[in-house]
């Protein structure tokens, strides 16, 4: 086996998993894009076997700290301890993230479950070139109806890998429902984005939901609807969901017959939305929501992004509040490990000042118990939520 000796300042030598190009100050044995190579540390002490792939940043993610290779035993092995994960913490839920990358200890392998179709994602190369023991792996483990590779998300390039989707086993269903925490959704693997339903929110949308009883609500960036559904079952006055996808939208509406709900589903840009009903709300005009929900997309694919993405966090932040009255509800939350708890607490302060309102917390939220998050890669920690309410002092 090959192998790559680490530099003394290397973050992996401090817990992290991941070894970076720069940090590689030697490698031996000629080894491959893909294959398994063993890390050592400059007295050529053993630190552990890591997927290869020179065409990375990351030219090195540790999967184990023994001598391990990437063989069928192994996939069966660390799939079945993914699955029992779940089937302690989440018991019965049909729509899961079944293996997540290195919070499974597979680096670059995600598995979710829509019922009885699993989507696989092979995002490093080494997954990409072990799909059959990892596709009979989930067979033996899962019998699943259909397992669709949908290797379609822009972060295969960094791999060097080239997107494409296609089927490894059976049958791809039409379009079918599934439910969770008493919530039934359409889901259909083949199309949507993002296979359609952001699973790491699944247990929030009922928690933000309980606060929403008899009030009026607006969920901006509600994709297919989660967060506006459950709170037009937990008994809200009104329900408001606003996304700028028309797919979405049409998902909403056919979401809220499914669940026997009533809510206004509008496809629209929701900073104008924002923009346009904050000033009218400081015009004086009657105030139409007291709890919004803000759940946008990550605006920042790296750190070069962030100042702008603050901003724009910031901006409808600041909206947000102005359209809100006293004793009102703000539901926000920020998906992008970029943007700590802190730096995403400060930028709600800084809106805070500008619309002169108080803020006191009410709930805190994180990702999904199938999304674990690993103390020594804080990348695994990237959904962050909270609910305030506008405190009197106005
Ligand atoms: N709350 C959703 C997830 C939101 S993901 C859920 O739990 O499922 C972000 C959503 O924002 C996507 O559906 C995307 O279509 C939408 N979006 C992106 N930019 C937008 C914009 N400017 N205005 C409204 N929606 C937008």
């Amino acid at each position: 086996m090959g192998g790559l000796i680490i530099a003394p300042k290397a973050r992996l030598l401090h817990g992290h998993d991941w070894v970076y190009g720069t940090e590689v100050r030697a490698v031996y044995g000629d080894p491959q894009p893909g294959d398994v190579v063993a890390l050592k540390d400059q007295r050529d002490r053993f630190l552990g076997s890591a997927i290869y792939n020179p065409h990375s940043q990351i030219v090195a993610r540790r999967f184990s700290r023994r001598r391990q290779a990437l063989d069928a035993d192994f996939f069966r092995r660390r799939i079945r301890q993914a699955i029992e994960l779940r089937e302690r913490r989440l018991p019965g839920e049909e729509l899961l993230r079944v293996v997540w990358s290195e919070s499974d200890g597979i680096p670059g392998l995600i598995v979710d479950r829509y019922r009885d179709v699993l989507v696989v994602q092979t995002l490093t190369l080494a997954m990409h070139l072990h799909e059959e023991e990892i596709t009979a792996a989930l067979c033996e483990l899962m019998q699943p109806r259909c397992i669709l590779v949908r290797n379609d998300s822009g972060i295969l390039a960094a791999e060097g890998l080239e997107q494409e989707t296609h089927i490894a086993h059976g049958d791809l269903p039409t379009p079918f429902v599934a439910s969770t925490g008493g919530l039934k959704f359409e889901v259909d693997p083949g199309h949507g984005q993002k296979t359609g339903l952001y699973l790491d929110q699944l247990s929030n949308y009922i928690r933000v939901a309980r606060h929403a009883a008899g009030k009026y609500v607006l969920d901006c960036f509600c994709n297919q609807g989660g967060f506006a559904l459950a709170c037009a079952r937990g008994g809200a006055g009104g329900v408001t969901a606003v996304d700028i996808s028309e797919p979405a939208i049409e998902a909403v509406r056919k979401n809220a017959r499914l669940n026997d709900v009533r809510l206004n589903a509008v496809e629209a840009n929701a900073f104008d939305l924002l923009k346009a009903e904050s000033e009218k709300a400081r015009n004086g005009a009657e105030l139409k929501w007291d709890f919004i929900i803000l759940d946008p997309p990550s605006f920042t694919r790296n750190r070069k992004a962030l100042t702008g993405a603050l901003r724009g966090y910031k901006e409808i932040h600041l909206r947000a509040m102005q359209m809100l009255p006293v004793g009102g509800l703000l539901a926000t939350f920020c998906c992008s490990h970029h943007v700590s708890r802190e730096l995403f607490l400060q930028v709600i302060a800084e809106a805070a000042v500008d619309a002169h309102c108080t803020l006191r917390l009410v709930e805190e939220y994180g990702q999904r118990a199938d999304h674990p998050v690993l103390l020594n890669l804080p990348e695994t920690s990237y959904l962050r939520g909270f609910t305030f309410e506008l405190a009197p002092g106005r």
